[in-house]
């Protein structure tokens, strides 16, 4: 059976779930999204996430067609429709078809898109063993010039920073602010722990406030640890005792290498990996 699309309001098989190619989010990456885990059949968080899209639109100044709440059935019932208990769910709004001009006022009909796909989980290899990570040239978005609060529909930042570590080997890379501080990975969050304390860059580092870096701090925090949010140096990564990393697709991961310095003792830490337990916990119960 073909996976079903929800696009504003309709479900279709997915080799017919389509938009116009005059779309802004196409041709100007003019829109938001969130990605979201189901847990036996439940969005973790899904709350939160649905906020942090509204509030990525509001931003940008576009009205999302539909309530929150009316969106938060849709993706239960495109689930539901597929199927699927355990699963990725991207959610999109775009400006909608338009004229070939970037005034957002010749659009109409921002589009609603929801997929709901099986997920393709990291190797358990990367969990057992801990990640290598390099920082990149690519910096992280100007707070100024487009927040990295917002999750736009725009990547190329982030892709810029991917392909550069791919280049380097590695499946994530590092990005730096324009400060020279450490912001976040590609697609995840970065936390250290040094002297038992638990740290991570503040959001006004200039990073995206991951739902799952908020899941961590709560459940460091509940376990007894420290969390500080500070600002950050690649030298406070490097002579760190253990490095992870936090995102809705990768869950918790170790990192045990970055720019070639071996991490602690190059093994996943004892933190990390009693909060990597902490969080299936948390989502799988
Ligand atoms: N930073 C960036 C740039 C991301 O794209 C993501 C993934 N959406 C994250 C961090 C992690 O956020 P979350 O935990 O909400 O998935």
């Amino acid at each position: 059976m073909s996976l079903k699309i929800y696009i504003s309001g309709t479900l279709y098989d997915k080799e017919d779930a389509k938009i116009s190619v005059y779309d802004h989010g196409l041709l100007y990456g003019d829109g938001v999204f969130e990605g979201m885990r189901s847990y036996g059949g439940k969005v973790f968080r899904h709350g939160e996430h649905l906020e942090r899209l509204y509030n990525s639109a509001k931003a940008i100044w576009l009205q999302i067609p539909i309530a929150k709440a009316e969106l938060e059935t849709a993706v239960n019932d495109t689930l539901v429709a597929n199927g699927i208990e355990d699963g990725y769910i991207r959610l999109i709004v775009t400006r909608g078809a338009g004229s070939l001009g970037l005034d957002p006022n010749r659009t109409s009909d921002p589009q609603v898109i929801i997929i709901t796909d099986h997920i393709s989980l990291y190797p358990t290899e990367y969990y057992e063993n801990g990640l290598e990570i390099v920082s990149v040239s690519t910096i992280r978005n100007h707070p100024d010039a487009l927040s990295p609060r917002v999750k736009s529909l725009n990547y190329l930042n982030n892709i810029l920073a991917k392909i550069e570590g791919l280049q380097a080997g590695c499946v994530e890379a590092l990005m730096l602010n324009h400060k020279g501080e450490i912001a976040e990975c590609t697609g995840d969050n970065i936390f250290l722990v040094s002297h038992g304390e638990v740290l991570t860059p503040p959001i006004d580092a200039g990073i995206l406030e991951g739902i799952t870096r908020d899941a961590v701090i709560e459940l460091a925090k509940s376990s007894g640890l420290a969390v500080r949010e500070i600002p950050l140096t690649k030298h406070d990564v490097y002579i760190a005792d253990e490095c992870f990393l936090t995102g809705s697709a990768a869950e918790v991961i170790p990192v045990v290498k970055v720019d070639s310095r071996v991490i602690g003792n190059g093994r996943p830490g004892t933190i990390t990996r009693d909060l990597i337990a902490k969080f299936h916990e948390l989502t799988r119960s």
